[in-house]
């Protein structure tokens, strides 16, 4: 065990990893204690991605009808959540989305569908969607996030230029089959694994509050570790009504703040994205977080409204930050100089703000 949280950042530095015992006894830090964990998180954060954060972009080319019943998601089947269903955005549709989040400073668009998983004709969708947007912006990174990859998709993804695989464990082994029965825990790790072989960056990462204790946590981390994930995005449950895990409210601001402190000490070199619910769950500890946290997702979710995009920047820049790739970040010349004008700042009050912007709709996006 450890002495204090500065003696295991140090041990963490020299390259010894922390055990899953210390994780726990990380998580169960009290709230006074707090700051000094995220202070030590922060030594990690810094080591390895200085003081710039990346942000993504997610385009959703799919909505809803999903006939999967994972138990946390708007899109599943007999969802009651009231949300934009829509089938493929066209590649000329996507491409237009994508170019809001460019123009408000994302450095990856994250070309997301719902559904188990794509068919070959829906994997070219995707392919000439990702060619026309690499065209245009040869610089972006694009991640795809389409559900579980069958023999060779990946490999198509890989050559046509995308760059990284989103595919979520979202929660501990021991607690899959309490939120999904329509497809396995395995499954998922399958599916990180085929785009690993096929040479894309792997990306998995959590959603937690969906009633894991804090062992199962530990167990996810561990899990996400071993599968050694370039990026982690750690989402915090958005309990929609009209899902099974709706009413389920497990986090406090500091809880969640806690979490991603020990997603750093975990996984110390790794880009670690605060995703969706931070809004209702970090509330104004946001950007705290930033100091243990390098990404974040600008403006809208796949299904609901995040904060104006101007204030994801502001408070990006007001805590000290610059965006990855932006002028004022010396590690590239991106050009991300044309900020757009916020929108009216969203009451996000205790439920999910349905999104009615963007994607499928004729409403510009929040970017
Ligand atoms: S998470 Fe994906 S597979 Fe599961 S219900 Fe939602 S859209 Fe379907």
């Amino acid at each position: 065990m450890f002495k204090n949280f500065n003696d295991l950042a140090d041990r963490t530095l020299n390259g010894e990893p922390v055990t899953p015992e210390e994780a726990l006894q990380l998580l169960e830090t009290s709230d006074q204690d707090m700051l000094d964990l995220v202070a030590a998180a922060a030594r990690l954060r810094r080591e390895h991605f200085g003081m710039t954060v990346k942000v993504n972009y997610l385009v959703n080319l799919k909505s809803g009808l999903c006939a999967e019943d994972c138990g946390y998601c708007s899109q599943r089947l007999n969802s009651g959540a009231g949300i934009l269903k829509y089938s493929w955005l066209t590649p000329e549709q996507a491409v237009e989305q994508a170019q809001h989040g460019i123009k408000g400073g994302a450095s990856r668009v994250c070309l997301v569908a719902s559904g188990r998983g794509p068919s070959n004709r829906e994997v070219n969708t995707v392919t000439q969607t990702v060619e026309a947007l690499k065209e245009q912006h040869p610089g972006v990174e694009v991640c795809a996030c389409l559900g579980l990859l069958k023999d060779g998709q990946a490999e198509t993804l890989s050559d046509a230029g995308v760059d990284a695989y989103n595919h979520n464990l979202n929660t501990a082994e021991s607690n899959y089959e309490s939120i999904c029965s329509t497809h396995t825990y395995q499954d998922r790790v399958d599916t990180v694994e085929r785009a690993k072989g096929a040479g894309l960056s792997p990306c998995s990462g959590l959603i937690v509050g969906m009633r894991e204790t804090d062992e199962q946590l530990v167990e996810a981390l561990f899990a996400l570790r071993e599968l050694d994930s370039d990026s982690v995005p750690v989402n915090f449950l958005m309990p929609f009504e009209g899902t099974p895990l709706a009413g389920t409210w497990q986090l406090s601001p500091q809880k969640c703040l806690k979490i991603l402190a020990v997603v750093r000490f975990v996984c110390p070199d790794k880009e670690i994205r605060m995703a969706g619910g931070r809004e209702m769950h970090l509330r104004s500890l946001q950007p705290l977080a930033l100091h243990v946290v390098n990404s974040l997702f600008l403006g809208d979710y796949l299904t609901s409204e995040g904060q104006a995009a101007k204030a994801d920047l502001d408070m990006i820049a007001d805590a000290g930050f610059t965006v990855l790739g932006s002028a004022s970040d010396d590690a590239s010349n991106a050009d991300t100089a044309a900020v757009p004008e916020p929108y009216e700042k969203v009451d996000l009050g205790l439920e999910p703000a349905l999104r009615r912007r963007g994607a499928g709709t004729a409403v510009a996006p929040n970017a």
